[in-house]
């Protein structure tokens, strides 16, 4: 699986199954939540994306391996928490200037 496109940045939309949970508006983000299932291994990844729309270059995303389980019960509010528990996670975007990296901790 390390040698997977989903685990090799930049990642492109064409290699997952894109399934919508919600948007978080907590605290005014409107942030898209996101699973986006690995066409090619199946890994299920929760993506959290969001811009601050004042502001250019504002873009970020975060997308961290999940289980099924954590899944079913998704809560789009709950995504970043669910995120900021994980040993590890991908994030970019404009205001990281970057197409992915790995980081970990608190999400925002
Ligand atoms: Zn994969």
């Amino acid at each position: 699986m390390a040698d997977c496109v989903c685990m090799n940045p930049p990642f492109h939309d064409a290699d997952y199954d894109t399934t919508v949970i919600g948007v978080d508006k907590t605290s005014g983000r409107f942030a898209e939540v996101t699973i986006e299932t690995c066409k090619r291994c199946g890994s299920l990844w929760l993506r959290y994306c969001y811009e601050i729309e004042a502001f250019s270059q504002s873009g970020r995303w975060y997308r961290g391996l999940v289980t099924p389980e954590v899944i079913a019960e998704l809560q789009p509010e709950h995504a970043p928490m669910i995120l900021a528990a994980l040993p590890w996670y991908f994030y970019g975007g404009s205001y990281y200037q970057t197409t992915g990296q790995r980081g970990m901790g608190a999400v925002h």
